[in-house]
């Protein structure tokens, strides 16, 4: 057992919101701090290239790319004292007992990953994982369009809002996303039921307590 109590530290809000930057000032902090750091990120994040974390304003971040929450759990070092993991929300949900896990083994995690998908509701495991977390730090960008504070990710399809029934793809270049705000956030052909039909949608799984090692789900 670890000296140190673990946190489970989640980085969310919007795409442009500043997420990446944010966890690589918590990375810097901890390497200043002489802590054993490990830095992945999804596999399916291509932005740029496949060993770096990059962020929008071009700041770089050496991570190992990784393409399951196993691969994760088998790459992690006995010692490592402080794990990062950049766009979170694009792991397979066993990601967020690996997580609750490593907190409860005196680990710090800290994740950082979109809370909302372009159609505006929760994404996946994340109200989960915000729910288990120690701290939440939640960022919101500038909505391109009226200058306001911005909470929503705008997916633009040849420059025109996106159907709410096409996937939910979400690495993009600029053109294709942008930040907006509640009152300029559109999602064409939303059902007026949109939130309770995704809710239903979602296989909400079981988080395991403390000091059990077996993954429920
Ligand atoms: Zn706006």
């Amino acid at each position: 057992m670890r000296k140190q109590v673990g946190t489970l530290i989640v980085i969310t809000g919007s795409m442009f919101a500043g997420k990446s930057e944010e966890l690589i000032r918590q990375v810097r902090r901890a390497l200043y701090a002489r802590k054993k750091v490990q830095v992945f990120k999804s596999a399916l994040d291509n932005r740029w290239d496949s060993a770096a974390i990059a962020t929008h304003n071009g700041v770089r971040f050496e991570a190992i790319p990784v393409s399951s929450s196993a691969e994760m759990e088998r790459l992690i070092e006995p010692d490592t004292e402080v794990i990062a993991i950049e766009e979170i929300q694009f792991f397979d949900e066993g990601v967020v007992n690996l997580c609750n896990r490593w907190a409860n083994e005196g680990r710090t995690v800290i994740a950082a990953g979109l809370d909302q998908d372009f159609r505006g509701q929760p994404f996946g495991f994340m109200p989960i994982l915000l729910a288990l977390a120690d701290e939440v730090v939640k960022l919101r960008a500038i909505c391109a369009r009226c200058g306001q504070p911005a909470s929503k990710t705008q997916r633009l399809v040849d420059g025109r809002p996106a159907s709410w029934d096409e996937p939910t793809i979400l690495i993009g270049a600029a053109e294709k996303y942008e930040a907006r705000c509640r009152r300029c956030h559109r999602v064409l052909n939303a059902p007026r039921n949109g939130h309770r039909r995704a809710r239903r949608a979602h296989h909400i799984p079981t988080v395991e307590a403390a000091g059990q090692q077996e993954r429920l789900f």
